[in-house]
């Protein structure tokens, strides 16, 4: 279950509510070095990587095309950081599919 601040700041014992006080005092030093770390945690576990050309993508911040293509029972997705690489990609799209539709034909 996901907490607001509020319920949070509810949990904290008397000790730590007085440290967090003093550290919003003083220019929460303390604070903004757990807010950035935890913030770089979550970023970094939902980076994605451009299929085409492998870029970093971080998907809070940055541009990002999704593609979900395959056959009905293998669906697979791909993110892309700009429509070049969507373009690029396409090419290896036409392949797969090609590859599926003569998979598809053959086996009936
Ligand atoms: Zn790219």
């Amino acid at each position: 279950m996901k907490k607001n601040v509020k319920e949070i700041l509810e949990e904290l014992d008397y000790d730590n509510l007085i440290k967090l006080k003093y550290d919003l005092d003083n220019g929460a030093v303390h604070l903004k070095r757990i807010l950035n770390r935890k913030i770089q945690e979550i970023e970094k576990k939902n980076m994605h990587v451009c299929a085409n050309c492998g870029r970093k993508i971080n998907p809070m911040k940055d541009f990002e095309i999704v593609v979900t293509y395959g056959t009905p029972d293998f669906k697979r997705r791909a993110h892309l950081c700009s429509v070049d690489c969507l373009l690029d990609f396409s090419k290896e799209l036409k392949a797969i599919e090609s590859k599926a539709r003569k998979v598809k034909d053959e086996s009936v």
